[in-house]
């Protein structure tokens, strides 16, 4: 059955994405540059862009012109690193301003996206960009040897909604996927003669090692895997010691946000190379959190914009032992400004990931837990599995390190991913 998935590939492709695989064999033949020609070739790129948005973005040109920097005239990177970063409330507010006109005949797609903070984003995405970020994943899936038509499972989560599910198993038999919308040993083990078969298993990382979790004694035949992808999610380290046991291999990363494409993408090697090829990356001097320009985003130009995480960036002489010299991100830390509220002082969020990280490291104990912050000076944190009270000691000892004037209560066998997508670790309550 492959074949006609290729060939179902292929067929769509050619009429949605028609610059899609001129892309990838572009992506390949950039993957052997060195690093000064990659960087060379990012600074050309990102200047014949910039000069495009000026020229075409209403709203690029003012906003240029606050700083007096006209691309055409006195390009360097350091006038352009005197432009003020630019929201995702610019991208919303600024919205018609920032599109560009697009040619009739040009194909584009409408994209919304909404945060955790719950605005929502709308745009237009030309063709050129939309087959680039489809390129730049297929290029990261061919460094496991995975093509798009590969037979793969999808953990997508909670969908009740018959006859979108419906929909939505159809649009999947088409591309060669299979959709899991819960982690029932049930739905797992109907799939059952199917899993030998799957190539590549990608969703939010709690789901796949939820999956993993429940069928940790099943023996699953995964003799086919290649590769194991989580998204959008921190993966905590406890997550790979199941992953590792029941896939044979570790859960990977992709890191990559609607309006920015796919930033990076985890190597054989654990590496998170940056996409040169279609990013300007920065760490924004003022809140230190990465400052991205999509320089592939003609119809709606994303030029240094704040997408609100917090990145640290691997030294500059760093060079991967996979070969590839594309700059590496060591680790997406957290979000700008998720914080926890002690009585005076304030705690960022990612504390609770070091907190059991910690303990998880220490004592070997793995615990999914979940925080809110109701009231400013306390802090619930919800524990999935029952509590004893050595555990609970050893949390609040563990807690005591990093919070001085914050008051703990720990709920215990608290279900807390019974609610749809993304898993947060902390949630605040309080109004900002
Ligand atoms: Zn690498």
């Amino acid at each position: 059955m492959s074949w006609l998935h290729k060939k179902i590939f292929w067929w769509g492709a050619n009429r949605r994405n028609p610059s899609l695989y001129k892309q990838f064999l572009e992506l390949k033949k950039t993957e052997r540059l060195s690093r000064e020609e990659l960087l060379k070739m990012q600074e050309e790129r990102l200047k014949t862009f910039v000069e495009f948005a000026y020229k075409n973005s209403s709203f690029y040109k003012a906003h240029f012109e606050k700083t007096n920097f006209n691309p055409i005239e006195n390009w360097s990177l350091e006038n352009f690193k005197k432009t003020k970063p630019v929201s995702k409330a610019d991208l919303i507010n600024f919205n018609q301003e920032i599109h560009t006109p697009v040619s009739k005949n040009e194909k584009t797609f409408f994209v919304e996206t909404s945060g955790t903070s719950g605005e929502i984003l709308t745009f237009h995405r030309d063709e050129l960009w939309d087959s680039f970020n489809r390129a730049a994943i297929w290029r990261g899936t061919s460094w496991y040897g995975v093509n798009p038509w590969d037979f793969s499972l999808y953990f997508w989560g909670y969908n009740s909604d018959f006859l979108k599910k419906t929909k939505l198993r159809f649009l999947d038999f088409l591309v060669n996927r299979f959709r899991v919308f819960d982690y029932n040993p049930k739905t797992m083990a109907s799939i059952g003669s199917k899993l030998n078969r799957v190539k590549a298993i990608e969703g939010y990382s709690s789901m796949i090692y939820e999956l993993a979790q429940i069928n940790e004694n099943n023996n699953l035949d995964f003799s086919s895997l290649k590769m194991v992808k989580g998204t959008s999610e921190k993966i905590m380290p406890h997550y790979q010691d199941v992953a590792q046991r029941v896939f044979g291999q570790r859960i990977i990363s992709e890191y990559g946000a609607t309006e920015c494409s796919i930033i990076a993408f985890e190597c054989p090697k654990g590496n998170m190379h940056i996409t040169t090829e279609g990013l300007y990356t920065e760490t924004d001097p003022e809140t230190g959190g990465i400052l991205v320009t999509n320089m592939v985003s003609r119809s709606f130009p994303i030029i240094r914009y704040q997408l609100g995480d917090e990145v640290k960036f691997k030294d500059s002489n760093f060079r991967c032992t996979c070969g590839l010299e594309h700059p590496v991100i060591e680790e997406v830390t957290g979000r700008i400004g998720s914080k926890i509220y002690g009585l005076d002082r304030s705690y960022p969020s990612l504390t609770l990931y070091y907190i059991f990280k910690n303990i998880y490291f220490n004592k070997r104990i793995k615990i999914d837990f979940q925080a809110h912050q109701f009231e400013k000076g306390k802090l619930q944190i919800w524990i999935k599995d029952k509590l004893s009270p050595e555990l609970n000691k050893l949390i609040l000892t563990e807690a005591s390190n990093y919070f001085m004037d914050l008051e703990l209560e720990l709920i215990e066998n608290n279900n807390f991913r019974e609610n749809q997508g993304k898993l947060r670790d902390f949630i605040s309550h309080i109004p900002s």
